[in-house]
């Protein structure tokens, strides 16, 4: 017979954790003697979802238009019904924002009266393909090229303002650690894009 909280646990793979950590709860799944799951799944789950509407809020203070959440960079979000654990991924190692950013997401939890400890997990890579469709739409806005995608043609993104691909690196170091400047030779002006 399978086990009764089955349904309910959600421990992940990590298969499940690379197509889709942002859905995931975990509601110590603490099943007793008899089977029984002591959580409340429901409570777990509202937590998780105001934990996620916080993380909205939360940008990287380099790129404020973009939301930690929209940059790809919430990892793991799990929730009891009274606690939450959040893991985030850094977009680039060195940026010097990673404090910043987890002093302002633990800031902005503790205001919204969630308890939660927040922490950067260096062990699995950001990657461009994280980045939400939003997110690169206003990346694009805030004049910032999406990064490559791993095995595209040229390490050079397309530009933000006319979209023309072919263009030049102009400066590897950028405005920070994480960006680079390119040099958009249809509109001939340079733009910033994450480094490749
Ligand atoms: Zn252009």
């Amino acid at each position: 017979m399978e086990p009764m909280i089955r349904a309910d646990q959600t421990t992940m793979t990590p298969d499940e954790a690379v197509a889709g950590p942002d859905r995931l709860t975990k509601c110590d799944a603490a099943a007793g003697a008899d089977g029984a799951v002591t959580c409340d799944r429901a409570a777990a789950d509202e937590l998780r979802e105001r934990v996620l509407a916080v993380l909205d809020e939360v940008k990287d203070p380099e790129i404020p238009a973009v939301s930690v959440r929209e940059l790809g960079m919430v990892y793991r979000v799990e929730t009891t019904a009274h606690h939450a654990h959040v893991q985030l991924l850094p977009t680039f190692v060195g940026c010097p924002a990673l404090d910043l950013i987890r002093a302002a997401a633990r800031r902005r939890l503790a205001e919204a009266g969630i308890r939660a400890e927040v922490e950067f997990v260096l062990s699995e890579p950001w990657t461009p393909d994280r980045i939400t469709p939003e997110g690169i739409e206003k990346l694009r806005q805030f004049g910032i090229a999406p990064p490559v995608r791993p095995g595209a043609p040229s390490l050079v993104p397309p530009c933000p303002y006319c979209g023309a691909e072919g263009g030049e690196i102009e400066n590897l170091f950028g405005p920070t650690p994480c960006r680079a400047i390119f040099y958009c030779r249809r509109c001939r002006q340079p733009f910033e894009g994450f480094k490749p």
